[in-house]
């Protein structure tokens, strides 16, 4: 985390949506998300499986289009950027790293690969690159000629942070990097990722569903329930304070250790809706232990609420 100021914006989206066809009728996924990611800060994307903010960072990092919306990369918009100029500058670490990482390519060609692609530099000279970044995340000669199988869950994903780092970005878009692996190995990448900001001054856009891991890194916190979002400021705030009763049902779920400051009147029962039959009114209704009427026919607007966005018709 960073506290340098004034903070300069890197990364924005503004009313971004996302719509796909299912047997001619329009489905859509993000109903209009805007946020902003700050120089040197991380910015945390919160939200169960399905929320859509893997489909967020997909469009940020333009592997997916967006059906509507702004995207701006240091104030220019996206479309007015060269992809080869592009790419560079934001990198994305994935969470299923196995899958991620070419089967057949030795480690040392897997982390060299966007700078061979991006730069014009020798194939030489991208490996020397990939040694001393594959030594800065923890990696070791003897690991440079192994092929991704022969590696734990870990190493295969300091692998791919060090793919992410080889072209010195500005930005890191990093889905569920620590989700598939053991606590004590999501703590030392954690910390590695942390580690890294400081040295590149690296801004991340860090998605998870595991508000935990969310909180200890972010700087700010954007809590996405159904493709909308439902609550969104800074991290420390949002984490002692949640104001949104989906925020606090996530809270909720948290295991905290001690076990008696859990508020079990906002545990989280059943599921997201499904996008093909969404509800009317606040998505969230079907599940929000205070729904009232008016939660099942009129859709809460995103309202500035105590230094924060939150979107309930009870906070007003
Ligand atoms: Fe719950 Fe109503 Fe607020 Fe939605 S608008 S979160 S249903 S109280």
């Amino acid at each position: 985390m960073s506290s340098s100021s004034p903070p300069t914006v890197v990364l924005e989206a503004k009313q971004v949506r996302k719509t796909y066809k299912h047997n001619q009728r329009p489905i859509e996924i993000l109903h209009g998300v805007s946020c902003q990611l700050y120089q040197h800060q991380t910015l945390g994307v919160i939200g169960e499986s399905g929320c859509g903010k893997s489909t967020l960072a997909k469009i940020l990092m333009q592997i997916e289009p967006a059906s509507d919306g702004e995207l701006f990369l240091h104030g220019k918009p996206y479309h007015e950027i060269p992809k080869a100029k592009f790419r560079p500058q934001i990198q994305m670490i994935f969470q299923d790293c196995y899958s991620s990482l070419n089967p057949r390519k030795k480690a040392i060609d897997i982390v060299a690969e966007p700078l061979l692609v991006n730069s014009g530099l020798s194939k030489q000279e991208c490996r020397q690159r990939a040694r001393a970044v594959m030594a800065q995340v923890g990696l070791l000669a003897e690991h440079h000629h192994r092929y991704p199988h022969m590696f734990s869950g870990g190493q295969r994903q300091r692998i791919g942070i060090a793919r992410a780092i080889i072209t010195k970005p500005a930005i890191i878009i990093c889905d569920e990097p620590v989700s598939a692996l053991d606590l004590s190995v999501q703590a030392q990448i954690i910390n590695l990722l942390l580690e890294l900001q400081q040295t590149y001054r690296l801004s991340y856009l860090f998605v998870s569903h595991d508000l935990a891991v969310v909180n200890h890194i972010s700087d700010q916190i954007l809590v996405l329930y159904f493709g909308s979002v439902v609550e969104y400021g800074a991290a420390r705030e949002l984490f002692d304070t949640p104001k949104h009763p989906y925020t606090k049902a996530l809270l909720a779920s948290i295991d905290t250790g001690g076990g008696g400051d859990k508020d079990k009147f906002y545990l989280l029962e059943g599921e997201l809706p499904s996008p093909y039959n969404p509800p009317t009114g606040c998505a969230f209704h079907t599940r929000c232990p205070l729904a009232q009427d008016i939660c099942k026919h009129s859709t809460p607007k995103l309202r500035q609420h105590q230094g924060r966005l939150v979107a309930c018709h009870l906070i007003a």
